[in-house]
């Protein structure tokens, strides 16, 4: 089964998510918990949990369907204790939201090293980060996402990203998303069959399907290796259709949210519809 869906606004409550997700037709979704570009934010309150909850249930949205993203805020590899201290404490605030809204698991970008140190010793403090994490909570996985590699950003290669898991202790709590969007501009020529093919097979040596627990679904304005992050509508980019044929057609890629994070959201109804056409 193919769970496709967006990045629905939770604007007004995290209630309001489901919602907004069963009006485009989605059979998936992702939402932010909090407000993603600060750093405080109230408690859910037990009748937002509990609506989100129900409202779940009637749309028939399990856990396995739906991805939270975490802030933009948060570096869990965060050079300094501050703001390492920071990230770490808005990230575990992240987690315990998924705990009590009853959702396993929890996208986020895994951290920058801000040209202070080592890209090793950035990548060995995220996998602490994530170990903190993991202790403090119950049934909720950290799922990593792939990254285009902007800026000082890791987590850009799939070695990165098995550095990281290596290091994570509890290995049944930690994921990863991959984002087509960020492969591309990252270096990983998806664009055509035998691209599509090469990556996953490296992706499945380096990482392991085992550990796939999302996919964001994105067009790219930006095109192979160029390290910028810029995402588009579904074939209005430079990816091109291939890449998302391959992606229906793989059961490798079946039982796991598959979201939307296009920038017009008001095709996102025939995208996703669009997309189920291509089965
Ligand atoms: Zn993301
Ligand atoms: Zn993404």
């Amino acid at each position: 089964m193919k769970y496709i869906g967006a990045h629905v606004s939770a604007s007004g409550g995290v209630e309001n998510a489901p919602l907004n997700a069963h009006e485009i037709g989605a059979k998936a979704f992702a939402l932010f918990t909090r407000n993603q570009r600060q750093w405080k934010s109230s408690p859910l309150t037990s009748r937002s949990i509990d609506l989100f909850k129900e409202r779940c249930a009637a749309y028939g949205y399990l856990p396995s369907q739906i991805l939270p993203h975490d802030s933009y805020l948060i570096n869990l590899g965060h050079p300094e204790a501050e703001g390492l201290a920071k990230s770490r404490e808005a990230f575990l605030d992240e987690m315990q939201r998924c705990e009590q809204l009853g959702l396993d698991r929890l996208n986020f970008h895994p951290g920058s090293h801000l040209n202070a140190f080592p890209i090793d010793d950035c990548l060995n403090r995220i996998a602490e980060s994530i170990n903190e994490a993991l202790n403090q909570t119950n049934g909720v996985t950290a799922v990593i996402e792939n990254t285009a590699g902007q800026g000082t950003n890791l987590g850009h290669t799939f070695e990165q990203i098995a550095h990281i898991i290596d290091r994570v202790e509890d290995k049944s709590r930690v994921g990863v998303c991959i984002d087509t969007a960020h492969t591309l501009a990252a270096g990983y020529d998806i664009k055509t069959t035998e691209g599509f093919i090469d990556t996953f097979d490296k992706f499945d040596k380096i990482i392991g399907f085992s550990y796939l627990r999302g996919m964001h679904i994105n067009d790219s304005k930006k095109d192979l290796a160029s390290k910028v992050d810029r995402h588009d509508s579904i074939g209005k980019g430079l990816m091109g259709l291939t890449t998302f044929k391959m992606l229906m057609n793989d059961p490798r890629f079946d039982n796991i949210p598959m979201i939307l994070e296009t920038p017009d959201e008001t095709i996102w109804a025939e995208e996703i519809s669009y997309l189920y056409g291509l089965l």
